[in-house]
């Protein structure tokens, strides 16, 4: 990045490259844009329907739209008000959420409909969105300029990449600083009335013109006054830091069969897939994970009949960890060891478990073992 001469680029764009002018023309091309463009999505049918426009926005969070859209319909059936949200179990709201990933938003969501009732008010501003369980800066913003027609703004991927190419930040665009300087400039140009259509604006453009590689600029209504286009940087901005490697984490997981049910635990109430239902699993502390299987059987208190099967390893990348589950079966036949009831432990009918609360890495460790089941036959 040190061919660019970011002081020539300011001064390319002159004293102030926010200028009145230049905000009134961006602001101007971009809503007429939307009103001939705008993508036709559910949550922009709500006409200011607070709960509506939330449940969306936590959905979109790191979750591309044709994915959310596949939820969205199903979820405000089950859930259609923030009571009906507020008076359902955290079970119930899981299994709805399952396969939507990112689980924390289902018991964030959660957790904030039931301040909201108990509050007996929505969140008057951006600010009182912002105190509610897994509501950051973005959601907060996209929630009150489109529900509450404030005019505050909404910096999520998609905008952040059109403002870095639109009005370049400087060098420092992907630290703390450039963040800063983004929100600031997005600030600036969210109008007084349709702030929440000029933000929505801001994301159909980020999300279909604006692409990370190749973006259609002769597509783009704000063409004439990008600079990253202007100056041909198109394929520079915005700049990036490289990403880290995702770290290996080794699990094992034991599939505890008795009578045709399965052992399923409940994962704790924090930390990545908190809430849901899994085989049980834990750490592989000396890199065996024979040994590490056996210590799980018995925190559990099991006994299998015949010990346990290696029966595999399933691998499962996210951004920032790649998991290997060691997974083994045992059964624990009539003379085996009884499981007493315990709280967050539960037989279930394999029949059953397409309707229990999982993440899709551990759904996909029960495919391996049916698979894995079938062929032993
Ligand atoms: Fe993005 Fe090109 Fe439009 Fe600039 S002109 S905002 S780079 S699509």
């Amino acid at each position: 990045m040190g061919s660019i001469d970011w002081a020539s680029l300011a001064k390319g764009q002159g004293v102030d490259p926010l200028g009145a002018d230049r905000v009134r023309a961006i602001r101007r091309a971009l809503l007429n844009w939307y009103d001939r463009s705008a993508r036709n999505l559910p949550w922009r049918r709500l006409n200011g329907d607070v709960y509506g426009h939330w449940v969306a926005e936590v959905m979109l969070q790191q979750t591309q739209v044709e994915t959310v859209l596949g939820y969205y319909g199903r979820f405000l059936e089950r859930f259609p008000t923030v009571e009906a949200l507020a008076s359902s179990s955290l079970d119930e709201v899981l299994s709805v959420w399952q396969g939507l990933g990112y689980y924390r938003r289902a018991e964030h969501l959660h957790r904030a409909a039931r301040q909201v009732v108990e509050a007996g008010c929505w969140p008057g501003d951006a600010d009182q969105w912002h105190r509610l369980p897994g509501v950051g800066r973005y959601t907060a913003g996209a929630v009150a300029s489109m529900a509450l027609g404030q005019r505050v703004a909404a910096v999520d991927g998609n905008v952040a990449r059109v403002l870095s190419r639109l009005v370049p930040v400087g060098e420092d665009s992907a630290g703390p600083a450039g963040r800063r300087r983004l929100e600031q400039t997005a600030t600036r140009l969210v109008p007084v009335k349709r702030p929440g259509d000029f933000n929505q604006a801001l994301m159909d453009l980020g999300a279909g013109v604006c692409r990370p590689r190749q973006p259609r600029c002769s597509d783009c209504p704000v063409s004439s006054t990008c600079a990253a286009h202007a100056l041909g940087l198109t394929d520079v901005l915005p700049l990036t830091r490289p990403r880290s490697k995702p770290v290996r984490v080794d699990r094992v997981v034991v599939a505890l069969m008795r009578e045709g049910r399965v052992l399923l635990r409940r994962r704790p109430s924090g930390g990545r897939w908190a809430g849901l239902w899994e085989l049980p699993s834990g750490e592989i502390g000396d890199g065996n994970p024979a040994a590490a299987a056996s210590e799980l059987i018995r925190a559990l208190d099991m006994e299998p009949a015949d010990g346990l099967t290696p029966v595999g390893t399933v691998s499962h990348a996210l951004t920032h960890r790649l998991y290997y589950f060691h997974i083994f079966a045992g059964s624990l036949g009539n003379g085996g060891s009884v499981l007493k009831r315990r709280r967050g432990r539960r037989w279930v009918a394999r029949s059953g478990l397409g309707r229990v609360a999982m993440a899709s890495a551990h759904r996909k460790i029960l495919r391996h073992l049916r698979h894995w089941t079938e062929a032993a036959r």
